[in-house]
Order: structure tokens, then sequence, then C-alpha cells
């Protein structure tokens, strides 16, 4: 019998695959025979990761594109439609912070976080529904944070876009079903990547905070997110849309 994980014949793009979480997600893709789309605004990371998915398999390409840019979006499914000839997977997972409180953050740097993290988002999966519904179904992955869930004196505009996209992925998975399409988020917990590197540098005793609420009693590494990913890319997961999955170690349970 066929297993419910195999990814094999199936396309997915991934945003900021290059590095992170992102490329945790994209290990565990093309592990599961997925054929993988890398976008980001650097290429030469995204070629570099492009170059060790073929390695384990999978055709691979690597699309430069600013995912907060519609016209950029609308060429970067083209070409990915184009390579391949299908869509059915799209995990929007590119994100940024600024890390300021409210009184201090400017309109310009709300806007830029918004955008990254939400508008992006909207941007993506509307410029890939054609794709997925001509596939007959398919998935969306919204990246979320435990910052959908709560708040931080520091992140004013990461929380609003992070508690937003929990919304968007509720919306998109009611508009989207009658389509076959399952829309879902994960929100991950505290995870060693370059974001929360800075992070640690600018909040104080974040490191050892985490560490404490954790129950798992350790910080996330980027290849926990790669069962998350093939579980709500593959047909395992065809009768669950609109969640918001927290993969954090029990940080979210945690008094
Ligand atoms: P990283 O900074 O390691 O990676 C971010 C990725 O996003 C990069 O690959 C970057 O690629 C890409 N990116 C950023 N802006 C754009 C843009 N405008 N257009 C295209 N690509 C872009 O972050 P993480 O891996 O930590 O974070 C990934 C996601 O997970 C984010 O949504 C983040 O909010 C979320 N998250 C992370 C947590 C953590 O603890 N690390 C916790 C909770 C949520 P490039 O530089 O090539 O543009």
């Amino acid at each position: 019998m066929a297993s419910p994980f195999d990814l094999r014949g199936k396309v997915a793009i991934v945003t900021g695959g290059n590095g992170g979480i992102g490329l945790g997600m994209t290990r565990g893709l093309a592990d599961a025979g997925a054929d993988i789309a890398i976008v980001g605004r650097n290429q030469a990371k995204s070629d570099t990761v492009a170059a060790d998915m073929m390695a384990r398999g999978v055709r691979a390409v690597a699309v430069t594109a600013d995912v907060t840019d519609k016209d950029a979006v609308t060429a970067m499914i083209a070409r990915v439609g184009d390579a391949f000839g299908r869509i059915d997977i799209l995990i929007n997972n590119a994100g940024i912070n600024i890390r300021k409180p409210p009184q201090a953050l400017e309109l310009d740097e709300w806007s830029e976080v918004i955008e990254t993290n939400l508008t992006s988002a909207f941007l993506c999966s509307k410029a890939a529904y054609p794709a997925l519904k001509a596939a007959g179904g398919g998935k969306i992955i919204n990246i979320g944070s435990m910052m959908s869930i709560f708040g931080a004196s520091f992140a004013p505009a990461y929380a609003a876009s992070k508690g937003g996209i929990v919304q968007f992925t509720r919306a998109c998975a009611c508009a989207w079903a009658v389509d076959n399409i399952q829309v879902n988020a994960i929100l991950p917990g505290w995870i060693d990547t370059d974001l929360t590197r800075t992070a640690r540098q600018q909040v104080d005793g974040l490191h050892e905070r985490v560490l404490a609420r954790t129950p798992a009693a350790r910080w996330g590494e980027i290849g926990d997110f790669a069962g998350i990913a093939v579980f709500l890319s593959s047909a395992a997961s065809d009768f669950l849309t609109g969640t918001a999955i927290p993969v954090d170690g029990g940080y979210s349970v945690s008094a």
C-alpha cells in the first residue's frame, strides 16, 4: 500500500526555503519525494539549497522574488508552473521581525513587517490558487508563531501579522475546501535560526526564559519542521483544514 505521506509527483513552493525553518521544511518535502521551488531574495543562498535538493533525487528550482511585490509573485508562480507543469503545495514561510515597543515603531517598519509576514501570504496564495485548483486540489501551509497566541512588548507588528495569518488561514480554508485545497498554519515555538539569533542579542535573558518555559527543555531545530510539513502537505491530512498547530516543545501549554 502507498504511504499517505508520499509526495512523489507533487510540486511544492517554499517561500524563504533557502534558510532557517523554511530549509528544514524543504528538506522534509524533498525527502518525501516532492519537487521543490525555493523562493527568496538571495539567489546564491537559494541556488545552494536547490543543488542540495537535487542531490536528494528531486527536481528543484531557485526563484528569486520579493514576496511583498505583487508582480514578482505573479512571475514566480508562472516560473514554477513553466518549470514543473503543476503546483500542489505552497508554504508561506518568509518572515521578518523588527523588535521595538509600539511607541518606537515607525509606520514604514510596521508596514514592512505586515507586508512580509501577512500580505505576502495573501499575494502568494491568490496567485497560486488557479494552479492548485487545476491540479485537482492542494495544500497551503502558513507559518505563524507563538505570537499568533501571545503578545510581546517588543513585537507589535510581528504579533499583529502572526495573529492575522491564523485568521487568513481560516478564511482560505473555508473558501477553498470546495476546491479540495486544505489550508493550515504551523505555529513554531522558539527555534534556533538567524531570526532568533538576532533576538537573543537584542532581548536580555530571552535564551534562558525560553529554556525555562519549554517543557522539552531545548530550543527547536529546523529539522523539527520536516515531519509537520510533510504531514500537512500529504494525503495524510486531507480532512484537516483551518487549523493552527503549535510545534513548540510544549511552550504554548506551559504556565
Ligand atoms: P530566517 O531569518 O532564518 O529566514 C527567513 C527567510 O525568509 C529567509 O529564507 C529569507 O530569504 C526569506 N525572506 C524574508 N523576507 C523575504 C521577502 N521579502 N521575500 C522573499 N523571501 C524573504 O527566519 P526563520 O527561519 O526563523 O523564520 C521563518 C518563518 O518562521 C518566519 O515566518 C518567522 O516569522 C517564523 N517563525 C520563526 C520562529 C523562530 O523561532 N525562528 C518562531 C516563530 C515563527 P532571503 O534572505 O533570500 O530573502
